[in-house]
């Protein structure tokens, strides 16, 4: 049966002992994947697990994101250049208020 695994990043989360079950090692500021068992939680760094091909789902992911991010940004700053920054933004803030 294939393992089920949780994906997380150091030192913002923490499971168990942070021990990586691969190589014994401390599990610090990395990524890492966990599952668990009945009696403990047992992580692995990324860079012990790399076979798993859902650190490439993640990624991928987390790039679109970023990108996504960065069009935002870029498009506000050509707005704000060619208009202002609309009267809107700070009318509808201050209803709430
Ligand atoms: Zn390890």
């Amino acid at each position: 049966m294939a393992h089920k695994w949780n994906y997380s990043r150091a030192p913002g989360c923490r499971v168990g002992l942070m021990i990586c079950n691969a190589c014994h090692n401390p599990i610090e500021n990395c990524d890492f994947r966990y599952r668990e068992t009945e009696d403990a939680f047992l992580p692995q760094h990324r860079k012990c697990s790399a076979d798993d091909p859902q650190w490439q789902v993640i990624d991928a992911e987390e790039k679109q994101q970023a990108d996504k991010e960065a069009r935002r940004i870029v498009a506000w700053d050509a707005f704000v250049a060619e208009f202002g920054i609309p009267d809107d933004l700070y009318h509808n803030s201050d209803r709430v208020r």
